[in-house]
This record gives structure tokens, C-alpha cells and sequence, in this order.
């Protein structure tokens, strides 16, 4: 028989959630019982007497018949809650099943999805990331007292194992947007709109106001009250977080002119401009220039040139600092946060270099494409620079060595040269290779000389 993580796998890939939704969601029942249906909650075993297994037995006879309001939590989803407790029982009496049954828990499982949480199962059935079904699984199913950063991390990555191993092979099938591998620290911020809107073509970078790191970063954006965010955060110390997927939009760029009224550039809102474009905040002094760390620089040129190599819409940066280019993203395809509001962001110190940071992203992306193409010698290419090695080498520099020789050898008209001539001298292409063809022509006018041939 299939282990149990195999056949949860199964019974809700079934059900039409999609991977990333299916990983997320046993992540949490691992987290709660280790995928054992059996499982008595640790602290009750020694209070009430019981191992998991006599537990069960006993709430199965009827023996044990203080099951629904004990408190213990249970099972796969350790159901704890008195009135849950009792529709379990009232579940697995009516189908006939032990209490402590997989498949039974499972229909009890997706009942109670469908009964109370609409929503939890349609971002199941659509999410983008193990982490976002994870976290909706955390926040609004399961509940537990501790819902902190640290056992957010836990759970995803307890799902990211049963992704790695059950998932499709094309992984990433189920999203159009990916997020960068460099990000050192994650905390979705709840101020965002998902999904953006349309297409990624566009970067804006922003200046914190603050020598922060990425958490503390990431604190402030995950109050709803700051009503704030940017996907991505590079820290003073060059490290960078992420705070909002790049399939979704982050609130990071509006804002109004300053006598308080919308501001719109061909058209475009700041927040038109986020539905487009990938934000970063990068820490920085709280004074102008506002300027950044070195280390800080560093971080946000490595993040830009993986956000260009993974989206199609920004292939290289440009950047005129022209605000009535707003929109042409084949002539600029930056843009700043002042063009937006009545704020100086992203600072003198980042705008005066988005020329510079463009250029050395372009760069780095560029060396990058040679080393690929080295990768990928071909035929053709090796030809080519075959060519140009034996032009080098036909350049006529010979030995000291050789040189009475050659002087011999073209007196007696056994080597004439390829025709022109190098400093006034003919080009006998003395470094080069002999073909078997100019080998056996040597020879001949060699014999020709002895009087053989
Ligand atoms: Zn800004």
C-alpha cells in the first residue's frame, strides 16, 4: 500500500488542487501530525492515559466518551476545536469508519474546505508558490497560537519536500512569474494587489530612508496600517528580501503632487506604474543625498541583472532619466518614484547613478551571454576562430633559428610565398601549418632541383 504522504498527494491532486497548493496544505498537516491520522496531541497522551493507537481503539468501542470536548487535538489536521471535534465523530460514525481512518479524515478534510473555506481553496487550486499556499493554510485554516515568521518558514518548507518529490515534472507550469533565487529573506506583505496587471517591463527603484536590514524591512510592510510595500528589499548590508511576489503588485510607488492631487504621466498613476514594473527599496541614509552602502549598491545590481535574465518584458536596462518617456519601455525602461509624488525618492545619490547602475547591469548581463556562447561551440564558430588563429600565425614571424634555412629555402624557390608580401619580404606564412598538398609540392621542387622528377 502507498505510504500515507503518497495517497494525501494523491487524494488531493484528485480534487483539483494544483501542486503548489497541495505542497503548502500537507506541509501544514505535517506540521501538525506528521501525517499520522492516528496522532493524539503530545501533551494529552500522558494527561489522558493514552498512546495514539489506544486512543483510538478506545474512542472507537466507545469506551473513551469524552472525545469531542477533551481538547486534544487529533489527527491529520489535529482538530482540536469542541464543535470540529464533534462533526469528525458524527463523520466517521456515519460513514462506518474508525476515527483514526486516512481516507475518511481526508473526505472530512476537503468537507470542511468546502463547507468553511471557499476562498482557502480557491487560492489552493491557483497558487503561485508553496509559500503562499502555505501561509493561506496557516493564517486561515489551522490557526495555531505561534503564526510567526519563523514557523511560516517552517511549514513552506515542510511543503517544499513533498513539492520536490510529487510535483509535475514541469515544475513552475503552474506560474507564468517566478521570484528571484537570490532573496535571503521572505515575509509577504498583505499590502499588495494580486495578481498585477499585465505584463513586467519596467524596474523603479526606491530609496528606504533608513539603514534598515531586510527584516526589519519586512516588519513594516507587514502591518496592513503602513499600507505599503515593494517586491523586493536590498538591506545595508547587501542582503535582499522579498515582500511581494513578482506575479503580484506592490504599493510602492504612488502617491499625489503637493497640493495633494493625483499625479499621472502619459497617463500613468504610480500605481498604474507598480501593475508594470518591479520595485525595489533599497536601504539608505536618512538625509540627503540619501545615500547607500557599497554593499547595499552591490546587492541591487546583482538582483537587477537576475530580474533581467528571468523576465522577457526587461531583457537589458535603459535609462535617459526622461520622465515624458513614462511608458516607452523600448527607449527607458526605469523609472523613479518623483515622477509620481511629491517626494524626492529614490534620492540624489541612487538617481544620480541609475546611468551607471544601468550600464553595469547591462555589462554584467552581457559577459554573461559570452560565457553561455563560449558554452556552446559549434562548428561554425570553431571554423571561424580556427581562421583567425592561422591568419595570426601566418604573419611571418619565424625563429632567429630558422633563418638560414629559409633564406636557402627561398633561393632555391622551394617555398615562394603565398603571393603578398610582408614588409617588402614575400609572405611565406612561416608559422603556419603545411598541408599535406604544400608538403608533397615541397618535395617535388625539391627533386626537381636534384634532378629526379
Ligand atoms: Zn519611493
Amino acid at each position: 500500500m502507498a505510504s500515507n504522504e503518497q495517497r494525501i498527494w494523491n487524494y488531493l491532486k484528485s480534487k483539483g488542487l494544483n501542486d503548489f497548493g497541495v505542497a503548502g496544505l500537507m506541509g501544514n498537516l505535517y506540521a501538525e501530525s506528521a501525517l499520522n491520522p492516528k496522532n493524539l496531541q503530545q501533551t494529552f497522551e500522558k494527561k489522558l492515559g493514552y498512546t495514539d493507537a489506544t486512543y483510538t481503539e478506545s474512542v472507537d468501542n466507545g469506551t473513551y466518551t469524552n472525545f469531542v470536548k477533551d481538547s486534544a487535538g487529533y489527527g491529520l489536521a489535529q482538530w482540536t476545536y469542541w464543535s470540529r471535534k464533534q462533526n469528525l465523530l458524527n463523520f466517521a460514525q456515519a460513514a462506518g469508519k474508525s476515527i483514526g481512518d486516512l481516507d475518511m479524515q481526508l473526505d472530512f478534510l476537503w468537507k470542511e474546505l468546502n463547507d468553511g473555506y471557499r476562498g482557502v481553496l480557491d487560492l489552493l487550486r491557483n497558487a503561485t508558490s508553496v509559500l503562499e499556499a502555505s501561509n493561506e493554510i496557516l493564517f486561515k485554516f489551522e490557526r495555531p497560537a505561534n503564526q510567526g515568521i519563523s514557523v511560516q518558514e517552517k511549514r513552506a518548507n515542510y511543503g517544499q519536500v513533498y513539492f520536490d518529490k510529487y510535483a509535475s515534472t514541469e515544475k513552475g507550469g503552474d506560474v507564468a512569474m517566478s521570484n528571484s533565487p537570490l532573496v535571503d529573506y521572505t515575509l509577504i506583505s498583505p499590502n499588495k494587489t494580486s495578481p498585477r496587471r499585465g505584463e513586467i517591463d519596467t524596474v523603479t527603484i526606491h530609496c528606504v530612508v533608513g539603514q534598515c536590514t531586510v527584516e526589519s524591512l519586512g516588519a513594516l510592510f507587514a502591518k496592513s496600517s503602513r499600507g505599503a510595500s515593494s517586491n523586493y528589499g536590498v538591506g545595508k548590508d547587501g542582503r535582499i528580501g522579498m515582500y511581494v511576489e513578482e506575479k503580484d503588485r506592490a504599493w510602492c510607488s504612488g502617491g499625489k503632487d503637493k497640493n495633494g492631487n493625483p499625479i499621472r504621466v502619459n497617463g500613468i498613476s504610480g500605481s498604474d506604474n507598480d501593475h508594470r514594473a518591479i520595485t525595489i527599496e533599497v536601504a539608505s541614509d536618512t538625509t540627503h543625498p540619501y545615500a547607500v552602502t557599497d554593499a547595499a549598491y552591490e546587492g541591487l545590481i546583482r538582483l537587477l541583472v537576475d530580474i533581467c535574465k528571468r523576465n522577457p518584458g526587461i531583457k537589458r536596462l535603459r535609462w535617459l532619466g526622461d520622465k515624458s518617456l513614462v511608458g516607452e519601455t523600448d527607449k527607458q525602461n526605469m523609472t523613479v518614484h518623483r515622477w509620481f509624488a511629491y517626494k524626492s525618492c529614490p534620492g540624489d545619490y541612487l538617481y544620480e547613478r541609475h546611468s551607471a547602475i544601468a550600464e553595469e547591469v547591462n555589462r554584467r548581463l552581457d559577459a554573461e551571454i559570452l560565457e553561455t556562447e563560449d558554452d556552446d561551440m559549434d562548428a561554425a564558430k570553431f571554423k571561424e576562430m580556427w581562421l583567425e588563429m592561422r591568419k595570426e600565425l601566418q604573419d611571418n614571424d619565424a625563429g632567429q633559428w630558422s633563418e638560414a634555412a629559409r633564406a636557402w629555402a627561398i633561393s632555391n624557390g622551394l617555398i615562394n610565398g603565398n603571393g603578398s608580401t610582408v614588409d617588402g619580404e614575400p609572405n611565406c606564412m612561416w608559422a603556419d601549418v603545411l598541408t599535406r598538398e604544400q608538403f608533397i609540392t615541397v618535395l617535388y621542387r625539391f627533386a626537381q632541383i636534384m634532378g629526379k622528377a
